[in-house]
């Protein structure tokens, strides 16, 4: 039944040309990996692996000529790896490989090999699956592991036996974690079982690699798929313990608080719902980090974590760096939510301000929606009534924001006097008073004492400067 459907997925020109060439050089090729598993999940994929017997660059080489003028060929001898990028088709040229692994590293020793060997040595039975390529049996799938049928049971299972698997290279526990979490697929209890005793060996895996795993487990339709997986397996402790602090519940006088770990977890997934953005989906993973370091029980008040989000925008810089996450403006939108995440939930709540409003629009600037999703996200209630009425509020809230916007123009604010300005105007060297003229026009428009408008702030100032006594 899939010999069919699998020739007919070879139908892009691209497979007869390397066919033929292959031919040509009396070497075998085939298919294999990602391309064939997507072919079975319907997943359109331009990244093409082909593996031949021995003659990779050969092959890509010969392919690349054929292809003409648009195809573009790059050779990695040390790897013995060749890439031909043809329109928007990459296509990896590699030769079959047998792998042996040391203890200390996940870098194998590489030998040519068979077919067989190749699909050996590839991390689970449905990424090991391999279509044959040659007039001889062009189309033909080999699928010696039942990936086809793993496919259908959506289980991630390792073609040997899985503590081997893992313990040799133990980044595939995180791409075990990561395939499960991205297809929705179970993990095979036996692997699962294995990755869990070997998870001390992902201490050999560079941090890179394992935020590369990790961000694509953030970007998965549900995360928490993958975060429940990593923190069960004991792994998440490893890699990310900042986190794991966040699970538990504690209990003084009957009062409760909620598990903080779960509670992110359904933050997460709601916020993956409204937004593709992984930095968004980071701020949603930050948002309460710092509730256990503020944690306290105050007799009347019960639970609470004043300055959780002021103490976890400090922490996200270290976070980030941990985890070899880029420290640039992305750092700092993730801490500019973390920061704000309450502020929204205020308004919601309270009597609804301009003047509030236009603050949280100043700071929020153009994140301002992106808040807002991480608030409406931030709603776990499982209370139906508080749901909606949490919801309209934040409606109300938008409503404003945008009445607001509109009105004042907040979000890109400019001071309608700088800073230069006041200098000259008043006779002033660059000096703290200078500072608190701007502060109190800032402070003047948010409050909407004074329109955002020019003339109305230079009247302000003037009336400001002679409080101060700097003008008579
Ligand atoms: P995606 O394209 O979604 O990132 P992928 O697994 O298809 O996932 P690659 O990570 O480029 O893409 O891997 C290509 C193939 O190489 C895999 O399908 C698998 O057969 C093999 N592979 C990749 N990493 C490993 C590994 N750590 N151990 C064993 N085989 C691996």
């Amino acid at each position: 039944m899939y010999l069919c459907a699998v020739t007919e997925y070879l139908k892009d020109p691209i497979f007869n040309l390397i066919s033929a060439s292959a031919d040509e050089l009396d070497a075998h090729a085939y298919v294999i990996g990602g391309y064939v598993r997507d072919i079975f999940l319907k997943r359109e994929s331009k990244d093409i692996d082909v593996v031949t017997t021995g003659k990779g660059i050969e092959l890509a080489e010969l392919v690349h000529k054929k292809l003409g003028e648009e195809a573009y060929l790059s050779v990695f001898k040390n790897f013995g790896t060749a890439q031909v990028k043809y329109h928007d088709l990459e296509i990896e040229f590699v030769g079959a490989r047998k792998e042996s692994y040391n203890r200390n590293s996940r870098k194998p020793i590489v030998e040519d090999g068979s077919l067989e060997d190749d699909q050996n040595r590839r991390d689970f039975t449905i990424n090991a699956l391999a279509i044959g390529l040659n007039k001889s049996n062009y189309g033909k799938l080999i699928d010696p592991f039942g990936g086809v049928q793993d496919l259908e049971n959506k289980i991630i299972r390792t073609p040997l036996e899985p503590g081997i698997t893992y313990s040799d290279d133990p980044l595939r526990m995180m791409r075990a974690i990561r395939f499960a979490s991205q297809l929705g697929f179970r993990i095979e209890a036996a692997s699962l079982k294995a990755i869990s005793d070997y998870k001390d060996r992902i201490n050999i895996v560079s941090k890179e690699r394992i935020t590369d795993e990790l961000n694509k487990i953030i970007l998965s339709p549900v995360p928490s798929v993958g975060f429940k997986l990593l923190f069960d397996t004991g792994l998440l402790h490893l890699i990310f313990p900042d986190m794991v602090k966040l699970h538990g519940v504690e209990t003084i006088h009957g009062k409760s608080h909620k598990d903080n770990f779960y509670h992110t977890l359904e933050v997460l997934d709601n916020t993956a719902r409204n937004s593709t953005n992984l930095w968004l989906r980071w701020a949603a993973i930050l948002h309460d980090i710092a509730k256990p370091a503020t944690k306290r029980f105050e007799p009347e008040h019960g639970w609470t974590f004043h300055g959780h989000e002021d103490k976890g925008a400090r922490m996200v810089p270290k976070i980030f760096t941990q985890l070899r996450l880029p420290l640039n403006e992305k750092m700092k939108y993730v801490q500019k939510l973390v920061q704000l995440h309450l502020r929204p939930i205020v308004l919601a709540k309270t009597e609804i301000t301009d003047s509030a409003v236009r603050r949280v629009l100043f700071e929020a600037g153009d994140d301002i929606d992106d808040l807002m999703t991480l608030c409406e996200a931030d709603i776990t209630t499982k209370n139906p009534n508080k749901v909606k009425r949490y919801l309209q509020n934040f409606e109300i809230v938008r409503q404003k924001l945008k009445e607001l916007e509109e009105k004042d123009r907040i979000r890109n604010w400019q001071p309608p006097v700088s800073g230069e300005e006041i200098m000259s105007l008043f006779n002033l060297p660059p000096s703290r008073q200078v500072g608190d003229l701007k502060n109190a026009l800032k402070d003047a428009i948010l409050d909407g004492v004074i329109p955002n408008e020019r003339e109305a702030a230079l009247h302000f100032l003037g009336q400001k400067a002679r409080e101060l006594c700097l003008i008579k």
